[in-house]
């Protein structure tokens, strides 16, 4: 391997986070992985007794963020890769769904993604060199009755991650937004917030959806450790894109997405025109 890099991953327990650690230390890379258990932490620092260090975060606790990341600075160096992954599927109708719920998908999805990056931001800037990984989801392009407050959250992240793209272009810091399709990691599992049902009307929509999510968990498409392989190569590559979908079943659906997204543009071009002037 070429040159050794620092990557500081959120969510290492488990799914994309621990596969990319795993591979990453495979490759001769350092990881430094974040946990929210003392017992978590003490299994992944067994991996590797030098490369592998843990700490303990929640991203929702964004004051800790900024003292974690200056701890790592000094301590262990800089950090040369961010991949911002923890994260969690809420899975409810949004009528049904407190906005509460809303909220909490937000602050890790998005708040603390964003914190992570503004934590990282001043050592990459000053270096003129980083790279930001966003792990999003096929979600932040595509939606399906029930799962609003998530799309919502990942379309976010998708904004946010593109426009500082072109704010960090400057820098020769590239930003990615990673949107996978359906892995098997335990994401629809023991991750899942699912909003109690109380609207019969939604019965017949969204109770064969919650169903078969139900029994697709654990047989996904997508092998993480793939995806993990996939990330290392993102991370390795001279001219990293803005934006990379994994799995073939985000390739078509988002494919489809963006064509009838375009068919109905044209539909409506006369009428959206029609404001000008
Ligand atoms: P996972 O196996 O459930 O892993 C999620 C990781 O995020 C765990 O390490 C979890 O830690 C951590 N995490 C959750 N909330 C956190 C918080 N508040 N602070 C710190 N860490 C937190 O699921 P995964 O699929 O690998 O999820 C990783 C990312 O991929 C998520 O952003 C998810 O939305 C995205 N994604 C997944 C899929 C899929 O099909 N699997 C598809 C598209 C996108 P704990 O062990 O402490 O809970």
């Amino acid at each position: 391997m070429s040159s050794a890099k620092t990557i500081l991953i959120t969510g290492v327990s488990s799914g994309f986070g621990r596969a990319l650690a795993q591979e990453a230390l495979a490759a001769g890379h350092r990881v430094i992985g974040t946990l929210r258990s003392r017992e978590a932490q003490q299994a992944f620092e067994a991996l590797d007794a030098q490369r592998a260090v843990g700490r303990l975060l929640d991203v929702t606790d964004v004051r800790r963020i900024e003292e974690v990341v200056k701890e790592i600075e000094s301590s262990v160096g800089q950090i040369d890769v961010l991949v911002n992954n923890a994260g969690y599927g809420h899975e409810g109708i949004l009528e049904e769904s407190p906005l509460e719920e809303m909220r909490r998908q937000f602050e890790v999805n998005v708040f603390g993604a964003v914190a992570m990056i503004k934590a990282v931001l001043p050592g990459m800037r000053q270096r003129r060199r980083g790279h930001i990984i966003n792990i999003t989801s096929m979600g932040g392009f595509i939606t399906l009755p029930g799962i609003s407050y998530y799309c919502g959250s990942k379309f976010a992240l998708e904004g946010i991650s593109e426009t500082l793209g072109k704010e960090l272009a400057p820098f020769n810091i590239p930003v990615t937004a990673v949107a996978p399709g359906s892995f098997r990691t335990d994401w629809a599992g023991r991750s899942m917030v699912r909003s109690a049902r109380r609207i019969p009307d939604y019965d017949s929509l969204f109770e064969p959806i919650r169903q078969a999510r139900k029994e697709k968990s654990g047989r996904q498409l997508g092998d993480p450790v793939k995806a993990a392989r996939a990330m290392l190569a993102l991370i390795e590559s001279e001219n990293p894109p803005a934006h990379l979908l994994l799995g073939s079943d985000a390739l078509n659906l988002v494919r489809q997405k963006l064509a009838a997204l375009g068919k109905e543009i044209e539909q409506w071009e006369k009428l959206t025109r029609s404001t000008d002037g």
